[in-house]
């Protein structure tokens, strides 16, 4: 039997900042927000830069249709 038991924590180091920042990749039409090079991204009609999120592309199809009805 063990008299005591040895806890061995893995400690990880908090770093606040990543050291190797996100390549922008360029801006949503959608949230306006930065795309990084590590986000889904879709590019629509040569120029329009989207994430590939719902959010994002239903925003950017309200922003250029005209509500009906
Ligand atoms: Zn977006």
């Amino acid at each position: 039997m063990t008299p005591f038991s040895v806890e061995n924590p893995m400690v990880l180091p908090s770093h606040g900042l990543d050291p190797c920042e996100p390549e922008v990749l360029g801006k949503c039409s959608g949230c306006g927000r930065d795309i990084v090079d590590y986000e889904e991204a879709l590019e629509y009609e040569g120029d329009v830069l989207l994430h590939d999120d719902p959010e994002c592309l239903a925003e950017y199809m309200r922003q250029h249709s005209v509500k009906v009805g």
